[in-house]
């Protein structure tokens, strides 16, 4: 039996989660759950799942929780960053799934690591911001670190089991898919006139807003391929972006010897968070098979990075290393945000993230403390190049 605690219950991520978890009564047992101030939502969740603690994002929120769970004292509710952790971290915790969206869940993931957990990790601006700590805190304590994000899941379950390095397991390329998003076929021009509706409507994959808009600027691959470099320990030149606009195969990896084995699957998370949550075992996820005749054709193409900067943004920061990764989601969190509040256009997102990452002074990560400084300052400065940018 797993005791679980996830992390963002009432997101996209967490509902696919409980969702799988439903079917598999036997296998999992929740402890805890987490959101940030839906309240008759994870009201509605404690009653199902009877978890002995619910954490809301602030006091407010968690005592309306409490006040609407007055008849279910098995539940007990905390909130913030403390609750969080302590649902990561509690010694009864077997697995935690980290999906949370942005800096908003990285103490809580590393609290997972550091407790030596079975950390199912979606939250990638987490790894992202925190690189070698988060890796570091993982091998540290004997956690074990399993990647949800579908692209990742693929590549995990396209290499040897238990493999020491890509090169000792004779890999030459990872090769990381991408959709494309909603506007890969639009011009440059076009694309200034983007309103947040049509940001947010995936053409493959249902997700939450941030993430679907990181997905129609490219963030999102540039996250990924980022957070690729760490869960595999390679090099942005080991990892080619490959657009697929059916999203079925969800990545691949190159072998020496001229094999490229694919993983493919209905673009639904459910497999890769189904994955996660058996392995090394195998469960029934609610997918539906894939219907390969239905699909007929794949096509693959370059991404375009003159249309698409964020992909580039984001190897840079990278390749700059240190705190630059950390101002480059914190930047991107706050022009995603000021996008969807519409006080920005779309183009403005990587004009906002270049001229962060242009002032960034990147210092080595040393500990969390100077990690969240760095992601305060790179806020402070994207909020005030949004001012001047707002309409
Ligand atoms: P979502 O917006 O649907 O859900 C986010 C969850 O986090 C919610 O439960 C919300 O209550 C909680 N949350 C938000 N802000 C919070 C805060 N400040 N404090 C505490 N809790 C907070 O997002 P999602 O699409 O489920 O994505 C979650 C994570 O998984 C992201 O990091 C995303 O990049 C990653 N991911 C998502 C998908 C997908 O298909 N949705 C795929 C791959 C990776
Ligand atoms: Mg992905």
């Amino acid at each position: 039996m797993q005791v679980l605690s996830v992390l963002g219950a009432t997101g996209s991520i967490g509902k696919s989660t409980l969702d799988v978890v439903r079917r598999h009564p036997e296998r999992f047992r929740v402890f805890g759950l987490s959101a940030c101030r839906s309240v008759v939502e994870m009201a509605s969740l404690c009653r199902e799942f009877k978890p002995a603690y619910a954490v809301m994002a602030d006091d407010q929120a968690a005592s309306e929780l409490a006040e609407a769970l007055q008849d279910l004292p098995a539940t007990e509710v905390l909130s913030g960053d403390s609750g969080l952790c302590q649902i990561a971290a509690d010694p009864a915790v077997t697995t935690v799934m980290a999906a949370i969206v942005g800096a908003a869940g990285l103490r809580s993931t590393l609290a997972a690591a550091e407790a030596g957990k079975k950390l199912l990790l979606a939250n990638k601006e987490a790894l992202v911001m925190s690189g070698a700590l988060l890796m570091n805190a993982v091998r540290a304590n004997g956690a074990t670190l399993l990647p949800i994000d579908s692209e990742h899941n693929a590549i995990f379950q396209c290499l040897p089991a238990g493999y020491g390095t890509l090169q000792s397991a004779g890999v030459r390329r990872v090769l990381l898919t991408a959709s494309g998003g909603p506007f890969r076929t639009w011009s440059g021009e076009s694309l200034q006139a983007v309103t947040p509706e049509q940001a947010c409507a995936h053409p493959n994959w249902s997700m939450g807003r941030k993430i679907s808009v990181d997905s129609a600027t490219l963030m999102n691959k540039g996250l990924e391929l980022i957070e690729a470099c760490w869960l595999f320990d390679c090099e942005p030149k080991q990892v080619e972006v490959h657009v697929h606009p059916e999203s079925i195969i969800h990545s691949m990896v190159e072998y020496v010897d001229g094999s490229v084995l694919a993983q493919l699957g209905s673009p639904d998370m459910r497999t890769p968070i189904a994955h996660g949550l058996a392995w090394p075992e195998r469960i029934d996820s609610g997918v539906s098979p894939l219907n390969l005749f239905d699909i007929g054709r794949f096509h693959f193409e370059k991404p375009d990075i003159v249309r698409f900067p964020c992909l580039r943004l984001a190897a840079e920061a990278f390749e700059a290393g240190g705190t630059a990764p950390a101002a480059l989601n914190a930047a991107n969190e706050e022009a995603v945000a000021a996008f969807l509040d519409q006080r920005i256009r779309f183009t403005d997102i990587p004009t906002v993230i270049d001229s962060v990452l242009t002032v960034h002074e990147a210092a080595s990560v040393s500990d969390l403390d100077s990690l969240l400084a760095s992601d305060e300052q790179a806020r402070a400065l994207a909020r005030e190049r949004i001012g001047r940018l707002s309409v």
